[in-house]
């Protein structure tokens, strides 16, 4: 059997030598350990080892797993790294605690709406289509500085980070850089980029936080 606790710790010393030779302090690295497609069999022994940061790509699936984990672990920091619906706004602020794919107006207003209403706060990333792929979801880099500017200042949300997912054909290095530019021009602190086969370079790149999903469970099951 695949050994999830091994390759946890395998993972978290690549992130800290990666981190360490950019002269980077490891604790700045956030793994976000993508267990889409997982059961709470293999969530669990993540959660045993010490692990927190998770990440999942779909509200529904994240809402049938998380709230029984949460009571065992209730320090669990759940990560939406998905698209969202905004129909699917309410379910996704109450469970997730940072969410990596703002990408447009429609969808910031709702999740000012529906922060105001509940009181809880959620961290928001602005997701940006490095790639400008027409499936791929976020905001065209060119649109990126007016998208940001909109969401803090007529919206009134917090940008906390950007996030990327490079086109599969693509050098990654290249997409990493330009999500790092954008966010300095706009002072935005964090950068989740980085996945299993990329995360060593996201890092040099300045990654705050890295989404990786079969380096630490293994192949994923079919969705
Ligand atoms: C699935 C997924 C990941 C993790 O991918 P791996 O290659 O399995 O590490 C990261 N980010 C997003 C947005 C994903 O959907």
């Amino acid at each position: 059997m695949h050994d999830i606790k091994a390759a946890l710790t395998e993972v978290k010393q690549t992130i800290a030598a990666a981190a360490k030779a950019v002269g980077r302090a490891p604790r700045h690295v956030t793994l976000i350990a993508v267990s889409k497609s997982f059961g709470v069999d293999e969530i669990r022994p993540a959660l045993e080892a010490g692990h927190r940061d998770f990440g999942e790509n779909r509200v529904q699936e994240a809402m049938a797993k998380w709230p029984d984990l949460r009571r065992d672990y209730p320090d669990i920091v759940l990560h939406l790294i998905g698209p969202l619906q905004t129909n699917k706004v309410p379910e996704a602020v109450a469970l997730f605690d940072v969410i990596h794919s703002v990408d447009r107006l429609k969808l910031a207003h709702k999740l000012k709406a529906e922060m105001e209403k509940t009181g809880k706060s959620t961290g928001l990333f602005v997701q940006v289509n490095t790639g400008e792929e027409d499936q791929k979801a976020g905001v065209f880099p060119t649109d990126a500085d007016d998208f940001i500017h909109q969401c803090r200042d007529e919206i009134g949300l917090v940008v906390e980070g950007l996030m990327c997912l490079p086109p599969l054909e693509d050098a990654p290095a290249p997409h990493f850089a330009l999500l790092a530019k954008i966010a300095a021009r706009n002072g935005v602190k964090n950068l989740s980029m980085g996945m299993s086969a990329d995360y060593q370079a996201a890092i040099r790149l300045g990654a705050t936080h890295v989404r990786i999903g079969t380096a630490i469970f293994g192949a994923r099951k079919p969705h």
